[in-house]
Order: C-alpha cells, then sequence, then structure tokens
C-alpha cells in the first residue's frame, strides 16, 4: 500500500521546514466527477506560510553551496521516484482533478521530465568572462540562484505546473515555497513527500495548503525574503500578484491565460488538422492554458472542416476519468460548468448554429457534452473570453490577412495554431502571429526541452529549456581590478 493510499478519506498535513503540518482546520478536496471528498488538506494561514519562507531562507545557503553534481544527483532521484509512483500519482490526479487516467499518466512523465531535463540542465549553468575596459582589469560574470521562490499553480496540471518551476529553481541553488491549487494539493503534496524521500533537505521544499488564497498570496508577494514570485494561473490574478510583486521589486515569472486560434487554410491536410484540433481543444476537457479557443476556417474547406469535426468530436467518450476509455472527464467545479453553458447560449442567441453538444451530459452534474459550433461571430463571447470546456467555436475567414488580423486581436498571447502547406503562407502567417508559442501543422506543443510562455496579457517569462533554468539565476558582475 502506498503512501497515498493511506492518504485517502484521511487528513493530509501540509509540509513547513520539514515537517508534515496539520494545522488548526482543514478544507476538503472533492473528487470533480462524483462530488465526493477525496480527503481533507491542512488549511494554513498567514504565519504558516511565514514559518515556511523562514524555513526555505535558512535552508538556502547550505543548499546553494552543496555542489551541482550533488544537486543533480538528488533531483534525479526525484524524478525516479515519481517515475516508479506514476500510477498511484496518475490515480490521484484522477480523483482529484477529474482527468481521465490516460491523461494523468501522461501528465505524470510530463511532470517528472523537467526533473529529468533540469537535473542535466544545472551543470550547463556557466558564467563567462568578458573583454575588460582596462589593461589592469577583468570582467567576470556569475549566475547565482536568486533565492526563495514562491511557485503559485492552477488545478489543471496539478503536478506539472509546479514542477515545471521547482525543477529549475532547486536545481540553480534555490528553495521553494509552493502554493498549490485548492482543489488540487493532494498531487502537489505527493510531489512534495517524495522530493523528500530523494533527499531534498528540509526547508528547500515546502508546501502551504489553503483554501483561501489571498492571506497565503499577501505573505508570498511582500516578504522580503521570498526573491521571485513564479505564478501560473488566470490572468487576474496575475496582475494582481503582480501589483503585490512591486512593494519589494520582486523577479516574477506570470504564465497566464490564453485566447488560443487555430487557423485552417483552404490548403491545409484537412484530416490531419482535426487530429490537431482533437488534441489542443479536448484535452483535458478543454482546461488546459494553451487550448484551441477559437476555430478560424477559410472559406473554402469551412464546411468540410466543420463536418469532418463534428464527427471526431461526436467520437469522443464522456466518463468518470477512472472508467475503461473516457476521453472527456468533468469539469472542475460547477462554475466551469456554467461558464460553458453560457458561451454556448449566448452563441445560440447571436445566430451560430449548433452542429453537435451544447447540453449537460448525463455522466454527473459537472460533465458537459462535447459541442462544435458553426456560423461563428466575433460580437460573441467565445470570441474574447476563454471558454475552458469542451466547446469548439467555428468562425470564418476569407482572406489570409483577416485571419491574422483575427488570431491577433486579443489581449492575450500564449500559444497560436496554423494548418497550411504552402510555405511562404506558413512563413508569413508563423511571423505575424503576435503569440510567445505558435504551433505549425501541429496541436501538441508542450516540452521540457521548449520555451513555454506567453506574450501580452498571457504573462512574463518562460518555462522548459535552458531558458527555463536562465529564470532562476541573476547575473553578477565582479570587475576585478589593479592587476
Ligand atoms: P486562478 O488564477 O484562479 O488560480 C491560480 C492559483 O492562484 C491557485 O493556486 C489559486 O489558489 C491562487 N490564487 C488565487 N488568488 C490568489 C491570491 N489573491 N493570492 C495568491 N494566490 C492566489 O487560476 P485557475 O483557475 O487555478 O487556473 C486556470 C487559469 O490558469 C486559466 O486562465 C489558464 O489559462 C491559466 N493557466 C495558464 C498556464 C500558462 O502556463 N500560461 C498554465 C495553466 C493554466
Amino acid at each position: 500500500m502506498s503512501f497515498i493510499d493511506q492518504w485517502l478519506n484521511d487528513s493530509v498535513p501540509a509540509l513547513v521546514g520539514g515537517q508534515w503540518r496539520q494545522g488548526e482546520a482543514t478544507f476538503a478536496v472533492d473528487n470533480p466527477s462524483t462530488g465526493e471528498t477525496i480527503a481533507r488538506v491542512a488549511e494554513l494561514g498567514g504565519s504558516d506560510t511565514a514559518d515556511a519562507v523562514a524555513a526555505a531562507y535558512e535552508a538556502g545557503p547550505a543548499w546553494r553551496a552543496t555542489p551541482v553534481k550533488e544537486r543533480a544527483r538528488i533531483l534525479r532521484r526525484w524524478f525516479e521516484l515519481i517515475s516508479e509512483h506514476a500510477d498511484d500519482l496518475a490515480r490521484l490526479m484522477t480523483l482529484e482533478q477529474g482527468k481521465p487516467l490516460a491523461e494523468a499518466k501522461g501528465e505524470v512523465g510530463y511532470g517528472a521530465s523537467f526533473i529529468e531535463f533540469f537535473a542535466e540542465e544545472a551543470k550547463r549553468m556557466a558564467g563567462e568572462t568578458l573583454p575588460s575596459h582596462g589593461a589592469d582589469k577583468r570582467i567576470l560574470v556569475t549566475r547565482e540562484p536568486v533565492g526563495v521562490v514562491a511557485a503559485i499553480t492552477p488545478w489543471n496540471f496539478p503536478l506539472a505546473m509546479i514542477t515545471r518551476k521547482c525543477a529549475p529553481a532547486l536545481a540553480a541553488g534555490c528553495t521553494v515555497v509552493i502554493k498549490p491549487a485548492e482543489a488540487t494539493p493532494l498531487t502537489a503534496l505527493a510531489a512534495a513527500y517524495l522530493g523528500r524521500e530523494a533527499g531534498l533537505p528540509a526547508g528547500t521544499i515546502n508546501v502551504v495548503t489553503a483554501s483561501k488564497p489571498a492571506e497565503v498570496g499577501e505573505v508570498l508577494t511582500t516578504d522580503p525574503r521570498v526573491r521571485k514570485v513564479s505564478f501560473t494561473g488566470s490572468t487576474p490574478v496575475g496582475k494582481r500578484l503582480l501589483a503585490q510583486c512591486a512593494s519589494t521589486v520582486k523577479k516574477t515569472a506570470m504564465e497566464l491565460g490564453g485566447n488560443a486560434p487555430f487557423i485552417v487554410f483552404d490548403d491545409a491536410d484537412l484530416d490531419a488538422a482535426v487530429d490537431g484540433a482533437i488534441a489542443s481543444k479536448f484535452r483535458n476537457a478543454g482546461q488546459t492554458c494553451v487550448c484551441t479557443n477559437r476555430f478560424l476556417v477559410q472559406d473554402g474547406v469551412y464546411d468540410a472542416f466543420v463536418e469532418k469535426l463534428a464527427a471526431r468530436v461526436q467520437t469522443l467518450k464522456v466518463g468518470d476519468g477512472l472508467s475503461e476509455g473516457s476521453t472527456i472527464g468533468p469539469l472542475i467545479n460547477q462554475a466551469a460548468v456554467e461558464k460553458v453553458q453560457r458561451h454556448v447560449s449566448d452563441a445560440q442567441e447571436k445566430g451560430a448554429r449548433l452542429v453537435c453538444g451544447g447540453n449537460a451530459h448525463a455522466a454527473g452534474e459537472r460533465f458537459y457534452t462535447p459541442t462544435v459550433l458553426a456560423n461563428v461571430t466575433t460580437d460573441m463571447a467565445v470570441a474574447s473570453e476563454e471558454t475552458f470546456g469542451p466547446v469548439a467555436p467555428v468562425f470564418r475567414f476569407e482572406r489570409d490577412d483577416e485571419a491574422i488580423a483575427m488570431a491577433n486581436d486579443t489581449p492575450f498571447g500564449l500559444a497560436a495554431y496554423f494548418y497550411a502547406t504552402d510555405y511562404r503562407r506558413i512563413w508569413r502567417t508563423m511571423e505575424a502571429l503576435e503569440y510567445g508559442m505558435v504551433g505549425v501543422n501541429e496541436g501538441l506543443i508542450s516540452t521540457e526541452l521548449a520555451p513555454f510562455g506567453g506574450v501580452k496579457e498571457s504573462g512574463l517569462g518562460r518555462e522548459g529549456s535552458h531558458h527555463g533554468l536562465d529564470e532562476f539565476t541573476e547575473l553578477k558582475y565582479a570587475c576585478i581590478g589593479g592587476l
């Protein structure tokens, strides 16, 4: 029986300074498929958070002084332990988040890949010497860990959003305080538990759980000992945290919301485009930040694309993520279901044609039937708001420049996708899209090997690749004179 089985139906403590802390109260973690409580976790507040920050601060000097090969060895062991517990972690994730078990397993592999990658990458954290401004001087540039990092994460990827921040932070010699989403704290605690088992010293990794995040967030964004806040979540919360961070001029990384366009040009391979559309729109029941929010399809292939897409969408299997073969799990909560329904109703009232779906699903109150809407226009809510659900609205365009203008007509700039075959059109479109990431004839773009992040109101900073390690370091320049 793994530690995870023991946690279910029990009260799970948070992790502060190497101690498992119960707190004075607890809050419930529910299974979104059934509404049943699967466990309770510690309700921590401001003073617990200050303790976690103090522990991370105190653990900092010894951790950054630990030789990089030793830090890498511990991280590698963490990667192995997560991989060894993949089945249990995936089941836990499905229980608290709802995603189909196969997707949860995929996320465990994806989440672990950041630890594997950064354990290696930290060994290449090189400084440099530069030509100097005097014969008796030398310029030495070193890279140093930023210090204590606060990682505030969302519920849609309960493991990967944590490892994408903590692996590079710990690899660089920083210590971390994690504030996981209130809907999915168990996966975060399980990851931290395995981190401690792997040998991460007390205080280097802390998890502060809370159902009311503002008090915890206030400490993490204003305590001067926290030197970096790395946030993934919605744009409104990100803006608030950025403002709070200003008082102590912290480094920040903001991975925020999106409104991804998916353009299908008339020379596209339509079957490949439909494959990409299903992957980019319906993964995690449409609850990913890089999910397609708007399909923009050229006049000549519009009807054929809508027909092929709807045919595939109707083969998706809605159900509890633990049920064999289910490909669309529940939405995270009732408010999410209501938002999806509001977007669909608003589109229909303004003249959209419902091709399939458009209603709650019999599997339970948080399930929504995968939906395709045609004849969608830019005055509808789906054009400007992140739907975050299994709804594919299909807009029509005639000219390439019209598609680019529609795609860029949003304050967001996270991911964009397009399907085309003409190489001139591919280059022009790739360059014209105001987005941090572009999938060209590709619907799945996330990997630990590439820099993930957005422009405009989708955020600041990059996660993954060697750029993701830079984010947790500061440059120090030493002028060595009198030679
Ligand atoms: P959210 O902004 O509501 O919450 C994210 C986290 O912030 C949670 O841990 C929450 O408890 C915490 N939080 C909320 N208010 C806070 C406060 N005042 N102080 C401190 N912490 C606070 O977002 P969500 O609903 O959990 O996630 C969905 C959103 O995240 C979507 O907009 C999605 O696009 C975005 N997202 C972005 C990325 C990316 O990499 N760009 C990845 C995943 C999700």
